[in-house]
């Protein structure tokens, strides 16, 4: 393996310290070897190797560590409808396609990743195909299908239609079938169990108000826990985030609407919250751009407002929180707005830069229960590492900018974010219905050239493209 010297650099290790200048990283066996005043891992370097090691040049840049995103659906494809999650496309074609989708995560930064479930087994060999080094992504720790209810999301047609096999989701209305699902999910090498605690502004019959008792989650968490595993939920509203807290799930996914009085279970029990916010934020902005309809967009509105004070209130209180973008939607896909969670941390939860920053690296460690292995800089560490053009704790918007993440390592290598990606064609059966009457996604690219209402960085970074571009004309015209 080569070795890496990464020099000249301010390093940001998400511990939480300053950043410290002239600092610099000797990376060995994928993991970080020295930390430490550059003369001294110079010479530390030196006196291991000789010169047998790579130079990266980090002068005036960040050196961070690698991105973790909690919350990445690897194998819904961009979805813009239910049929095209639950219905049309294989498995197999599916895990394809999550072979490409992840490369494009790990391009954004993202060294590590969990995926909280999704169809068929596709998350559980994307993981282990890229742990036997067959392709390349983030480091992965996946659930497989929810588990859910008549009554959560989940269940996704009416009881007239049989549940398909193939969706994202698998029917326990007992809790026996509860218990035996964690079982053969668990036979079957999940990491993590995911469960479906409530609905969504898609379902109209007010789904916030909880499906299972709190008996029910009790019995998944006991099960899953004895089997060595962890469990998370789909709990937007209070009652099922506050009974999952006390039923033991290891993080709640969502609890836009927890309250007051719910922030002592969570601080007690010490359970942090992921609340993927990129994905409504998205769906709001440019949604209207891409025709989705006016009472999701109002539903979506008033959950953001909802998470902007009960979540503040809990960040305040001291509550974790986790970054998770809810990539594999086709407001949020693959390889795009990964690090926006981050900016929303800042803008909305009232979070400082460094906060931010550490919940998409130090706190989304838990998630994969490697808190001691990844999410800071720091020795014996595995060397998940960034160059960043540019200063995150300034500006926390420059992570989000693919062309300023000079460098992406994982595991001591170099990612190749330059030669470009495939471009496949999307067939008619991965796209039958849509939710958005524009048949595009969100890429960047399309915000760039069709949003109104544009992330405030990119125009900021177009301006100072138009006037740069403008001087170079002012000259060869001065020259003429
Ligand atoms: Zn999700």
């Amino acid at each position: 393996m080569t070795r890496y010297l990464i020099a000249g650099g301010s390093v940001l290790d998400a511990t939480g310290s300053k950043p410290r200048k002239k600092t610099a990283l000797f990376i060995e066996d994928g993991r970080i070897a020295r930390i430490g005043k550059e003369e001294a891992v110079k010479a530390h370097a030196a006196k291991v190797c000789g010169t047998d090691y790579r130079t990266i040049d980090a002068t005036g840049k960040t050196v961070m560590p690698g991105m973790i995103d909690v919350h990445v659906h690897t194998s819904y494809g961009d979805i813009t409808s239910a049929e095209e999650l639950n219905l049309y496309a294989s498995g197999e074609y599916r895990a394809l396609r999550g072979a490409l989708n992840i490369r494009k995560v790990l391009r954004a930064g993202v060294t590590s990743l969990v995926d909280p479930g999704g169809t068929w087994r596709v998350a559980t060999a994307l993981r282990d195909a890229v742990n036997a080094g067959m392709i390349e992504g983030p480091r992965m720790k996946v659930a497989s299908q929810y588990l859910t209810t008549y009554n959560g999301i989940g269940s996704v047609f009416p009881t007239w239609v049989e549940h398909p096999v193939s969706a994202f989701s698998v029917m326990c209305n007992t809790r026996d079938e509860l218990v035996k699902e964690v079982r053969r999910q668990v036979r079957d090498s999940v990491d993590v169990i995911k469960v479906s605690g409530d609905g969504d502004v898609l379902r109209s019959e007010g789904g916030m108000g909880g499906s299972l008792t709190l008996d029910d989650l009790k019995a998944v968490s006991e099960i899953t826990h004895l089997l060595g595993k962890r469990c998370t939920i789909h709990a937007r509203g209070r009652r099922a985030a506050r009974d999952a807290v006390e039923a033991g799930f290891d993080w709640i996914i969502h609890a836009s609407y927890i309250e007051k009085e719910d922030i002592d279970a969570f601080l007690e029990t010490g359970t942090p919250i992921n609340p993927t916010l990129v994905l409504l934020m998205n769906i709001v902005e440019w949604g209207p751009d891409l025709g989705c309809p006016t009472p999701i967009l109002e539903g979506l509105k008033r959950e953001l407002d909802a998470a902007h004070e009960n979540l503040s209130r809990a960040h305040e209180a001291g509550v974790t929180m986790m970054a998770g973008s809810d990539s594999g939607q086709s407001s949020v896909p693959y390889g795009e707005w990964h690090a926006r969670e981050l900016e929303i941390m800042q803008d909305v939860l009232g979070m400082s830069a460094m906060e931010a920053i550490q919940t998409g690296t130090r706190n989304a460690a838990f998630a994969l229960g490697m808190e001691d292995r990844i999410g800071t800089l720091e020795e014996g560490k595995y060397a998940d590492v960034l160059v960043v053009d540019g200063d995150p704790l300034a500006d926390i918007a420059v992570l989000q900018d693919k062309e300023r993440l000079d460098v992406v390592m994982k595991d001591g290598e170099v990612v190749d974010t330059a030669t470009p990606l495939p471009q496949p064609r999307i067939y008619r059966w991965e796209k039958p219905q849509r939710i958005w009457s524009d048949p595009r996604t969100a890429t960047q690219e399309f915000v760039r050239a069709e949003a109104t209402r544009k992330p405030e960085w990119m125009v900021r970074k177009e301006k100072a493209g138009k006037a740069k571009r403008g001087a170079g004309r002012g000259l060869a015209q001065a020259a003429e």
